[in-house]
């Protein structure tokens, strides 16, 4: 099934022309090129969406690594100060 380039009403593949308006269509062959066009776009696009997702995953895990270090950090500096030397 398609859609006629010209008024938007469904009619079969292949027709030449709508049967609707009698608007020419395109051929099964351009039918084909755009299509096989399509499809090759989207899968460009879920590649590019894959590794925006790698990418952030990535951002992620440093984050956490991040905070892991700061809390360690954080830990180290709250015994020190609480350490006294024996004698004071
Ligand atoms: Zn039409």
């Amino acid at each position: 099934m398609g859609f006629c380039i010209n008024c938007g009403n469904q009619h079969h593949d292949g027709v030449r022309f709508c049967r609707f308006c009698g608007t020419g269509q395109p051929s099964e062959q351009l039918l084909a090129r755009l299509r096989a066009e399509a499809e090759q776009i989207r899968l460009l696009r879920m590649q590019m969406q894959q590794q925006n997702n790698q990418q952030n995953d990535a951002y992620a895990r440093l984050e956490t690594m991040r905070q892991q270090a700061e809390a360690a950090a954080r830990l180290n500096n709250q015994q020190n100060q609480n350490y006294r030397p024996p004698g004071w």
